[in-house]
């Protein structure tokens, strides 16, 4: 099998599992945008996603994403949104800037002002606003390295973000703690859900819940995740050698 065919296998099988828990939640798919997490895997993985209709890419390491997402052919870099999903330090603000469409990964204001920095340039330069997604710490406390903003944080963060000019906050981004059975997912998720509603009080329109991934997308689905993120069940869990 080509990796392209080994790609839309496990394509068609992700999209089918988002329409079944779409039909599930009494949703429609539409409502649910697919991001294919490419991180680890080659820019050629991006084209074979591009021709399969995929118009969505998440990547977590700037150091591995500024080359990759720079260097795309513009022709398929201008089909495709590229969001920033991974912990990020303020020194390379300015680096995600450049190629990223989304930030979902913020989580202090000491980051959202980085951001403004880097995204006025941006702007001056003739681009576009950043976006940027509120990323919550679902654990509790318990399951800290996930990274987010506690939920008693969201108001003056949010605040934050509105207050900066160059910066479009589209909604919330979570990462469900490690080792929970579906009934903890669960509670996670509705916690995710109960941050949004927070977020939408001070900024109606950031109405983006971005949670679920390879493993919990039936879930994030049921308690309206807008976004979900699959790498593994799309690309596999290592690079494929060239
Ligand atoms: C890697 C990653 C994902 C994708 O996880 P899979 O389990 O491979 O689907 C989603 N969100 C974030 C923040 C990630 O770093």
């Amino acid at each position: 099998m080509s990796r392209r065919e080994e790609i839309a296998e496990r394509l068609g099988a992700v999209r089918e599992r988002i329409a079944a828990a779409c039909a599930d939640a009494g949703r429609t798919p539409e409502e649910v945008t697919l991001i294919v997490v490419t991180k680890f895997h080659p820019p050629g993985d991006i084209g074979h996603l591009v021709d399969l209709g995929v118009t969505d890419i998440g990547e977590n390491r700037d150091q591995e994403a500024a080359p990759k997402i720079s260097g795309l052919d513009p022709a398929l870099r201008s089909r495709l949104t590229c969001h920033f999903i991974g912990q990020l330090q303020t020194n390379k603000a300015r680096s995600v800037a450049r190629y990223a469409d989304s930030v979902q990964s913020v989580d202090r204001v000491r980051l959202v002002n980085a951001l403004e920095k880097a995204a006025a340039g941006r702007v001056a330069e003739g681009g576009t606003p950043l976006g940027v997604s509120l990323q919550v710490d679902l654990g509790e406390g318990a399951d800290a390295g996930r990274g987010g903003v506690l939920p008693a944080g969201l108001p003056e963060l949010a605040r934050a973000v509105q207050d900066a000019e160059h910066l479009r906050l589209e909604g919330v981004m979570a990462v469900a703690p490690l080792g929970l059975d579906e009934a903890g997912t669960a509670a996670a998720f509705a916690r995710l859900a109960q941050a949004s509603a927070t977020v939408r009080e001070i900024a109606p329109e950031a109405r983006w819940v971005s949670g679920g991934m390879s493993a919990d997308l039936e879930v994030a689905v049921r308690h309206g995740a807008t976004h979900l993120r699959v790498g593994t069940a799309i690309l596999g869990s290592r690079p494929t050698p060239r």
